[in-house]
């Protein structure tokens, strides 16, 4: 699978998920934007992949802010002339019980994942409608198809996401744009990390395939659905979890 010289933006790609997509995008070839809320982290990121000889650029970037979006597509427009890819990584988690779950938790959790993705993918229209072509990859989860205790905000920006995800595929289709989200499961990252034992036992029963994930299960879906193998697949969520939502 070769995506070479392709552009590629990936948000939320200075860890777990989002850096293991833009690592396996530079390895096959392509020109990776990390795009990060830390332009520490999405620094090291950068260092890291062209320290290997891959190609990537970083940007500091919060994903709710339309014009710090705007300027970052911009900057890459100028210099590379074109956006193939764009994934929406970038997302977050404020858990709590609805009784207990505050405003603030609920309005932080969809904006980063749910407007953050609408935000992205606006900015990058433009120029994939021109370029007649284009991959949109939304990484969802399954907790936004079977809901959680104590992630109603998540569930529901994850929800969005896929509902974003069908209208935007009907939306591009006929420009040569698809748009696809992937629903992963239980995937080993800090996110995952903080979960205690007993739950995790529990977790585990609850999946037909034994194990939690990986960011590189999660990554190979997102290079699959970016190829040329999946050019008639739009407005699909596919979900790598192990079998645990069927
Ligand atoms: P993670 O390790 O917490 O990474 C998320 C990244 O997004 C971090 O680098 C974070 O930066 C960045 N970010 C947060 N807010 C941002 C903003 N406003 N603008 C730009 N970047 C921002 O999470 P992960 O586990 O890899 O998950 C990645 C994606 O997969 C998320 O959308 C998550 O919901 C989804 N997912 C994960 C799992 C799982 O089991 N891990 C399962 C299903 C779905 P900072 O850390 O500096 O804030």
């Amino acid at each position: 699978m070769s995506f070479k010289d392709e552009v590629v933006m990936v948000t939320g790609a200075s860890r777990g998920i989002g850096k293991e997509i833009a690592q396996s995008f530079a390895k096959e070839g392509a020109k990776v934007m990390i795009i990060d809320i830390s332009a520490e982290l999405a620094e090291e990121v950068k260092e890291e992949l062209t320290g290997k000889g891959l190609k990537a650029e970083s940007f500091c970037c919060d994903v709710t802010n339309m014009q710090n979006v705007q300027e970052i597509v911009t900057k890459i427009l100028d210099k590379y002339k074109r956006i193939d890819i764009l994934v929406n990584n970038a997302g977050i988690t404020k858990d709590n019980l609805l009784l207990r779950m505050t405003e603030s938790d609920w309005d932080a959790v969809v904006n980063v994942n749910l407007r953050g993705t609408f935000v992205c993918t606006k900015a990058v229209t433009k120029t994939m409608m021109k370029a007649r072509k284009g991959r949109i990859i939304n990484i969802a989860s399954i907790i936004g198809i079977r809901g959680n205790t104590g992630q109603a905000n998540y569930a529901a920006s994850k929800a969005g996401i896929i509902g974003f995800t069908k209208s935007v595929a009907r939306e591009l289709g006929s420009r040569g744009i698809t748009a696809n989200a992937i629903a992963p499961g239980y995937i080993q990252t800090a996110m995952t990390a903080k979960l205690d034992d007993n739950v995790r036992e529990e977790l585990l029963k609850q999946i037909p395939l034994g194990f939690l994930g990986t960011a590189t299960d999660v990554a190979g879906a997102c290079l699959f659905l970016a190829s040329d193998d999946a050019r008639y697949i739009t407005g699909q969520t596919i979900v790598v979890d192990g079998g645990m939502a069927m």
